[in-house]
């Protein structure tokens, strides 16, 4: 069977037909409970990624790779991690503004066994909208009622801005002010319950900030660690598993400053290979664990087998 007969036969079984996505799954790492939970799947148009490379190139490298969907389809992973009285997250999810595929965080949560009420801190890497929005429900108030939302100075800096710099970036100016705006009222709305942090600082023992600037200026992935135990949450270093490790210069609309981003992915992910460092993603296939490989000059994805003796899914 070839390839568009297989995909064509798989839809028909309705493998294809989308539910609104839930779950979460959990594990120990040295003392920390670490919980990972769904915000959903986002659906973005293919031109976001790969601004200026030709079509058909970025088609033919996803067709090699089984596909052949219309969009991007980029999972929103929510790090949690409880120890003692403190509940933290990493990113807020979309919210519940746009389409149905994303925003589920407060459902899925609660079915985690998380209230609302009890999250103590939300630790954001950056202060694009799929990561901070599901702070604010639709009237305006806030979701998490009780949380501390720590946010880096760098960045929180740039959006306050009169005049950011938007001028390194591929995206639109209109759609620069208006994630800008967003960003803005957010942080309204937050009041004092927004505490900003020194990049250099250690947030809490268990999490220590790493400024990757590019993606945006004050763009963090975070190192988690307890008991001689440690992962990084990378962020938003890449946004899918295919195009942006074969490729990591091709970039998105979204970096602020496209060619710094370039070369912070990059030198990431060379890292990341060398060190065989085990990571987890915000926008890698749930539930975003693996490890990055060295290929001759290009990247590989290798998502982490779940179902492991050191996994215990919840069901
Ligand atoms: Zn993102």
């Amino acid at each position: 069977m070839n390839k568009k007969m297989f995909n064509k036969e798989i839809k028909q079984m309705g493998a294809f037909q989308f539910s609104v996505p839930s779950g979460h799954m959990n594990f120990q790492l040295g003392h920390l409970n670490i919980i990972i939970v769904t915000d959903g799947i986002g659906y973005y148009d293919k031109n976001c990624f790969a601004p200026g490379i030709a079509r058909g190139e970025v088609n033919q490298l996803l067709d090699d790779h089984y596909i052949e969907s219309e969009y991007f389809e980029l999972a929103h992973n929510i790090l949690v991690i409880q120890t003692g009285d403190r509940t933290v997250l990493v990113d807020a999810g979309n919210g519940d503004g746009s389409e149905k595929s994303v925003g589920r965080l407060p459902e899925n949560l609660l079915h985690a066994g998380i209230s609302l009420q009890s999250v103590t801190d939300i630790v954001l890497t950056h202060a694009h909208p799929d990561h901070i929005n599901g702070l604010i429900n639709k009237e305006n108030t806030l979701v998490f009622p009780h949380a501390d939302v720590h946010l880096s100075k760098t960045e929180y800096n740039f959006w306050m801005s009169a005049t950011p710099d938007f001028s390194k970036s591929k995206n639109t100016i209109e759609s620069c002010l208006f994630v800008q705006q967003q960003a803005k009222d957010c942080f309204t709305i937050l009041g004092n319950q927004l505490k900003l942090f020194n990049e250099a600082e250690p947030l809490f023992d268990f999490l220590t900030p790493v400024l990757a600037p590019g993606h945006t200026p004050g763009h963090c992935m975070f190192a988690v660690s307890a008991n001689d135990e440690m992962f990084i949450h990378m962020a938003d270093i890449v946004h899918d598993e295919i195009i942006l490790f074969s490729n990591p210069h091709w970039g998105t609309i979204f970096d602020i400053d496209f060619e710094l981003a370039a070369t912070t992915r990059k030198d990431i992910l060379d890292q990341f290979a060398r060190s065989r460092q085990r990571v987890f993603s915000y926008h890698l296939p749930w539930p975003g664990f693996g490890y990055v490989q060295k290929v001759d000059s290009t990247y590989k994805w290798v998502q982490e087998r779940y179902l492991t003796p050191q996994f215990r899914k919840s069901i």
